[in-house]
């Protein structure tokens, strides 16, 4: 007999039982309480047969883990409605995904919006016969047989992979899938859901092999949290960078040249040294140092690096006079080269070594997304050495460097995860155990003093070092990752790395990595969706537009966007032959915070007529009370 704890009780089972047999027999009370159950720490379902003893506890719809099972379950529910509606379609996999889940199909033609909505009535259907999730086993010979008979190509090579044998499958009306589980114990529980894009998907992600059709869905516990999703992804959608990035013309992508590599057009590499200046002047005053290196490098820095063994498939080779060159995929090796060219004394350190640097790591063509994810990008990179003393205190200036400048780009609200070493492994680590301590206590020493929200992930660190990642929170409530924290015990003992002490013999310096935007292009997708393209006037593209209303004006309106540029105000003039309103509507598009209308008046009184975009209109003021109002505004980055 096995023994079960739940909620203070204890129940004693027959091995092979389900929990859906004890709810029935005894606690009735369990299937109001969750969807899925944890024993012993692994997640299982009402229908897994239980073959062990040990505590258990309940799953709600509402946990992260009942979530991932309510949505692998609606999953499933799609996949009988396709199979129902398209006879012939082949199923590959259906998993639950960060933001609901999808179900890859080979069928004869794609999806369609229209069959997208006749799939949705025909899931709210069968959910509402209530059906059972009834899990079956068998052996694996016998699963191959039947799925083979159905044609079920993928399914049998999903078999083919599993080394049990036995394997599970689950069936809820006259649906059966190959399956592990775990599932919702009833049909009905799938209550709010929706379907979202069909997109085209290789099996196993690989080329060579059939493309398949992927639909995407999402589901939640409750109506409100469905159309709360729904509505935010609507947001998300009327902010996506790619879309106002084209409509402000900041940016693009361009065929001819290649797939993820970003082309800054005057309007995005205006705003690109806006924040480039702010990034370097404020790095410059807390004595960092700025450096520029090469974009190539031999072969043999990258072995001796080690990037050539643990990060070669994300490496472009070159061959140049018959010797192997690498297009550098991260800056470190050239900071560490810079901090060699001379014996250092523990009076000179810590030193900051900076760089706007730009690298190409070879993403796979699928991933890649506008700038979020590329092939060819600008880190603000640093790398900090310094004695075992010093840690903390450099830990705490990035940190504060990174709210201060997160915070002024209008960003208030972060996220921490604290990766350090699993202790039980630490031969998994590189490094001695006092410099794991040092730097681990640093990292969260610093991340509690501040008071951030942080998650200490065990065992997530790298083999070479902890780290801390801060995730930001955006306008409409989604998490970005940008800047990052890491220590790094390989490199320098690769390099040798170090420092003559005040006892006139040689140490390792610690190092760390850090960057605070991360790279040029995913934070200014950051920023694009969290202002959905509606900057504040300092980091705007173009800050003012001056408006004639006939050509009469227009010597005053050159007169004035000179005087403007010369006080570093990024202006522009509508000189063309249009009404005053078209002009004004075409500004407004271009999301430009000042309009200043230019009439007769104007000219003779020397005033501009200002429309804000925040305040509307402000009426007529003399041209250098303008000029200084604004000018103060940009200074404060307000
Ligand atoms: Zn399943
Ligand atoms: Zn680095």
């Amino acid at each position: 007999m096995l023994t079960l704890e739940l909620n203070g009780r204890s129940f004693q089972a027959e091995p092979g039982t389900t929990l859906d047999a004890l709810f029935m027999s005894q606690y009735k009370e369990g299937f109001k309480e969750g969807i899925a159950a944890k024993l012993n720490g692994k997640v299982i379902d009402f229908h897994t047969p239980l073959h062990d003893s040990g505590r258990m506890e309940m799953i709600g719809a509402d946990s992260a883990e009942g979530l991932q099972v309510l949505r692998h379950s609606t999953a499933h529910l799609m996949a009988s409605a396709v199979v129902k509606l398209f006879p012939g379609a082949k199923l590959a996999i259906g998993p639950a995904i960060e933001e609901g889940y999808y179900y890859d199909f080979q069928v004869d033609r794609p999806f369609q919006p229209e069959d997208l909505a006749q799939i949705e009535t025909l899931m709210h259907q069968i959910a509402d016969e209530d059906h059972r999730f009834v899990r079956g086993e068998l052996p694996r010979e016998e699963a191959l047989r039947k799925f083979e008979k159905e044609g079920e190509i993928f399914k049998v090579e999903l078999i083919q992979g599993i080394p049990d044998p036995t394997v599970s499958t689950y069936t809820h009306s006259f649906f059966t899938d190959l399956c592990r589980g775990p599932h919702v114990p009833r049909t009905k529980l799938l209550r709010h859901f929706r379907l979202l894009s069909v997109a085209g998907a290789y099996w196993r992600g690989d080329s060579n092999r059939p493309m398949l059709q992927r639909i995407y869905g999402t589901a939640f516990p409750s109506k409100n949290r469905l159309e709360e999703h729904l509505k935010r992804l609507e947001e998300a959608k009327l902010r996506d960078h790619r879309k106002v990035g084209q409509a402000l013309d900041l940016f693009s992508i361009q065929e001819e040249a290649g797939g993820g590599l970003i082309f800054w057009h005057p309007n995005g590499a205006a705003m690109r040294r806006v924040i480039e200046d702010f990034w370097k002047d404020e790095h410059v005053r807390r004595d960092y140092q700025m450096v520029v290196t090469p974009h190539i490098a031999q072969v043999d820095l990258w072995k001796r690096s080690g990037h050539t063994d643990f990060y070669r498939e994300n490496m472009y080779f070159l061959n140049v006079d018959e010797k192997e060159y690498v297009l550098k995929p991260m800056n470190c090796p050239f900071h560490i080269m810079i901090y060699k060219r001379k014996k250092h004394s523990y009076r000179e350190l810590p030193i900051r070594i900076a760089e706007l640097g730009t690298v190409y790591r070879l993403e796979k063509s699928g991933v890649l997304h506008g700038l979020a994810r590329v092939r060819g990008f600008t880190q603000d990179d640093a790398h900090i050495f310094c004695t075992k003393e010093q840690v903390e205190a450099e830990v705490q200036g990035v940190l504060e460097l990174v709210q201060f400048m997160l915070g002024t780009f209008g960003f208030t609200e972060y996220q921490v995860d604290l990766s350090v070493r699993d202790t039980k492994r630490k031969q998994d680590y590189l490094g001695e155990d006092v410099e794991w301590e040092t730097a681990e206590n640093a990292l969260e020493n610093v991340v509690k003093r501040a008071g951030l929200p942080y998650h200490r992930a065990e065992g997530e660190a790298v083999f070479y070092g902890p780290k801390i990642d801060i995730k930001l929170t955006d306008a409409i409530g989604r998490q970005w990752q940008c800047s990052t924290i890491q220590f790094d015990f390989n490199l320098p003992r690769r390099f040798e790395v170090g420092y003559v002490g005040a006892d006139g013999q040689g140490h390792p310096a610690y190092m760390i990595h850090r960057a605070l935007l991360g790279s040029m292009e995913r934070f200014f997708a950051t920023l694009i969706e969290h202002y959905g393209g509606d900057f504040p006037v300092w980091l705007a593209p173009v800050q003012v537009q001056i408006i004639t209303i006939a050509d009469a004006q227009e010597p005053y309106a050159e007169e004035l966007r000179t005087l403007l540029r010369e006080k570093g105000i990024r202006a522009e003039a509508d000189l063309r032959e249009e009404k005053m309103g078209a002009k004004i509507r075409d500004a407004e598009l271009m999301k430009i915070p000042y309009m200043l209308i230019l009439g007769r008046k104007e000219v003779e009184e020397r005033t501009v007529s200002v429309r804000s975009r925040k305040k509307g209109n402000e009426g007529s003021i003399p041209i250098d009370a303008f000029v200084e109002k604004l000018v103060a505004e940009i200074r404060t980055r307000t």
